[in-house]
């Protein structure tokens, strides 16, 4: 089976990590000219770990991320309130935890290069005709191929979706903007804590044996523009509230700290995620906000999915796509809705208790096989 993929970030190299093990011959373009990911910390899940696990990668990410049992979460204050805890699996294995994403792209591409799938870096696809034996791909340099199956796996912002959906209209900014950080881990810290205010939340997670990152979700009506040295500020500014629990870490906070801040906007395809033999995976069909910490999670957990239903299938990709849906929108419904609505209780105001009861639901949810 030919099968291109489009996209290099977390799904397009899951997906070409399971596919090639099918013996298809996969193509994967990037449109950056490196396989690379910017940004500070990921938050990995239960359903992250498990996925990473599955997918073969599980012994590298936990021995260059930090793996933990869970959340302590305090209030603003840094009083406990509570804490949510998850088992071990059966061999042991901390099932929860962070990862600098850099290394966590590093580990993924590093295992893709290894394998024969054909990469291409600097390319993209600007034309596609899906007919019942093949679909036509024109790339960004004129060239064109023939495939029997297409991934597209370029993000939230795909135009690969606005390719095969042109009719697909994005969700609208969720009213809050995404504040990261990366700070050396005192040692203390050794799972993940939560600092819950009355409209906001603030966490710091260890992401590597050294390196712990903040993240801290903001109300803004409009999200602004802030020079570098004006992030760290205004992050300093924002972050009062929580003087008490972060103790001698804002006054660190100036332009030497890495800071990232992004508006929060979730993206979610309803129904098929296929058109013709393209089928859009990862964050192009969902991309939830970072309430659940399980966007990651589940673009790993749809190439698993979808390599097991395309193996499965003999062939017949229409059948493998049907049955890729069955399995998926539940799940992925689920967990998109759910983010959102914990963000919409975080602006609301709605208690603390509250915002935790539904957390620790959607941990059991997560906790339910993928497959
Ligand atoms: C602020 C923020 C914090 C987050 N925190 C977490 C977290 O803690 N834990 C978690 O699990 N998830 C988190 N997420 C979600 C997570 O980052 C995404 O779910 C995940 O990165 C999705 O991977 P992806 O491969 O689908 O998309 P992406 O990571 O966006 O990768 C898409 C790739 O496609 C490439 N591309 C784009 N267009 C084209 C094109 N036309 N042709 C070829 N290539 C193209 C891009 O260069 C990129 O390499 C967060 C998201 C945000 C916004």
């Amino acid at each position: 089976m030919r099968i291109l993929i489009v996209g290099g970030g977390i799904a397009g190299l899951s997906a070409a990590l399971a596919l090639s093990k099918l013996g298809s011959e996969v193509h994967l373009v990037e449109v950056q000219p490196r396989l690379q990911a910017i940004g500070t910390g990921l938050t990995m899940s239960l359903l992250t770990c498990r996925a990473l696990r599955d997918l073969g990668v599980g012994d590298e990410v936990a021995a260059q991320g930090f793996r933990h049992n869970g959340w302590d979460v305090h209030d603003r204050h840094g009083n406990h309130i509570e804490s949510v805890l998850s088992a071990p699996s059966d061999s042991g294995e901390l099932l929860e935890g962070a990862i600098l994403r850099p290394v966590l792209h590093a580990i993924l591409a590093d295992r893709v290069r290894a394998t024969d799938v054909r990469l291409e870096l600097g390319a993209s696809v600007s034309g596609l005709s899906s007919t019942a034996t093949g679909c036509t791909v024109t790339f960004s340099n004129g060239r064109q191929g023939t495939y029997d199956m297409v991934v597209a796996a370029d993000g939230a912002y795909s135009s690969m979706r606005r390719l095969i959906m042109p009719e697909f209209a994005a969700t609208p900014y969720s009213g809050q903007v995404c504040w990261r950080a990366l700070f050396d881990r005192p040692a203390h810290v050794v799972r993940g804590m939560m600092f819950q205010s009355d409209h906001a939340k603030m966490g710091l997670n260890p992401c590597s044996s050294d390196k712990m990152y903040m993240f801290f979700n903001e109300a803004v009506a409009e999200p602004q523009r802030h020079s570098r040295s004006h992030l760290a500020n205004r992050l300093r500014e924002i972050l009062g509230e929580f003087e008490k629990a972060l103790a001698g870490l804002i006054p660190a906070i100036d332009e030497h700290v890495e800071i990232n801040y992004r508006p929060l906007d979730a993206c979610l395809v309803r129904g098929a995620y296929h058109r013709g033999r393209v089928i859009l995976i990862g964050d192009a069909a969902h991309g939830p906000t970072p309430h659940l910490g399980a966007g990651a999670g589940l673009a790993v957990e749809d190439a698993l999915v979808l390599a097991r239903e395309v193996d499965a299938s003999a062939g017949c990709v229409s059948r493998a796509f049907a049955s890729f849906m069955k399995i998926r929108s539940p799940r992925v419904e689920y967990v998109v809705e759910t983010s959102l609505k914990l963000g919409r209780m975080e602006m609301a105001g709605e208690p603390v208790s509250q915002r935790t009861e539904i957390m620790a639901q959607a941990r059991e949810r997560m906790k339910e096989s993928y497959s």
